[in-house]
């Protein structure tokens, strides 16, 4: 089905109602996603920090995995804040805060029935706690400069694959910058060629979580 059908003020007022069995499907394709990418996350964090991106995304996706029946019988923002504790407490490193934050307050702020600008919103919201917590914003080479990019095609109304894209395009565009927080940042001028890695396992679970929305 192509969402791009429906005329646009449909569109928006459309309501998006998830069963148990689609969100064990989302969840599970994200957690596979990032788990088959375990090794390339590694070899960036490795490039321009310590090299435990990989493991620690893995290890919480495996955490959520491993609770995938009871994730997928609660309410949208249940499911949200349940698999955001996941991360902060088995992730570890800068980015299972940063993560379970993004999660939890996505959770605070979805309706269990959200429309299009309801989901944007509260993305907004969860991108401003992230930035709280990390004392970052876009331009510091981090997940931040693909949730923000990701977040604005939403906003202005691109559809499943247009938001994909987007993250993709903002994960690319990290390689010539310059890191200003989180570990890379100690690298200084030597951080500037590479993918930053946060950046890209944002873009991998957004990508995941567009190819199952665009399919539906
Ligand atoms: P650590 O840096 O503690 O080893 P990870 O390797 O798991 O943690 O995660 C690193 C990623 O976290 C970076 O690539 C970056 O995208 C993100 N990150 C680190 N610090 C911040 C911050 N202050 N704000 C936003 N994102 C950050
Ligand atoms: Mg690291």
């Amino acid at each position: 089905m192509n969402d791009n059908a429906l005329p646009r003020a449909e569109f928006a007022a459309e309501r998006f109602r998830l069963d148990a069995g689609t969100k064990r499907r989302m969840i599970s394709a994200i957690a596979s996603r990032v788990i088959a990418h375990t090794d390339e996350l590694t070899e960036l964090d490795s490039a321009i920090g310590d090299g435990d991106h990989g493991h620690n995304m893995t290890r919480g996706f495996e955490a959520i995995v491993q609770d995938i029946d009871a994730l997928a019988q609660l309410t949208l923002p249940e499911l949200l804040r349940g698999a955001g504790m996941k991360l902060v407490t088995k992730v570890g490193g800068a980015s299972g805060p940063l993560y379970g934050t993004l999660l939890i307050a996505l959770g605070k702020e979805m309706p269990e029935e959200p429309t299009r600008a309801e989901i944007a919103t509260a993305f907004a919201a969860a991108i401003g706690a992230v930035k709280a917590r990390g004392k970052s914003d876009v331009g510091e080479k981090t997940m931040l400069d693909v949730l923000v990019p990701a977040y604005e095609t939403l906003a202005a109304g691109g559809d499943a694959a247009a938001v994909r894209e987007a993250a993709a395009r903002a994960a690319a565009a990290t390689v010539p910058m310059r890191a200003t927080r989180g570990r890379a940042s100690f690298l200084g001028d030597r951080s500037i060629g590479h993918m930053d890695p946060g950046a890209r396992s944002s873009s991998l679970m957004i990508g995941s979580l567009c190819d199952e929305l665009g399919d539906n």
